[in-house]
């Protein structure tokens, strides 16, 4: 398969993750423009950078995921955003997926996953 590189924001209140998604991202070559901790950030990052992918925690303080996707598709209707959510989100995932996420991955992450769910979405 095509190697497309991308422009990603990452999202997650929590900083060990936000590390670990960088850090996957940066081993595949991807840019990783912006970083946010909640999703009034999320979407502040979003209109600043544009990026091609947008990976969002669900749960967060200030303004969840869920929501901040659906603000993030409001400014931009084509954005792709992949859901990263905790096992025991079924409710909130397939809410997000009904509202436009592109996909989901579960946590625990690993690089393998990632890469190739990041890929399929950036070559679609
Ligand atoms: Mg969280």
């Amino acid at each position: 398969m095509e190697n497309v590189m991308g422009k990603i924001i990452v999202v997650d209140d929590s900083m060990i993750m936000r590390r670990n998604l960088k850090q996957i991202f940066t081993n595949l070559d991807h840019d990783v423009v912006a970083e946010a901790a909640n999703g009034v950030e999320a979407l502040e990052a979003f209109k600043e950078f544009r990026p091609d992918l947008v990976t969002m925690d669900i749960t967060m303080p200030v303004m969840d995921g869920v929501t901040s996707m659906v603000e993030i598709l409001k400014v931009d209707p084509k954005a792709k955003v992949l859901m990263i959510s905790s096992i025991g989100q079924k409710d909130q995932v397939i809410d997000a997926l009904d509202k436009g996420a592109c996909n989901y991955i579960l946590k625990p992450i690993n690089y393998d996953k990632v890469a190739m769910v990041v890929q399929e979405i950036l070559v679609d």
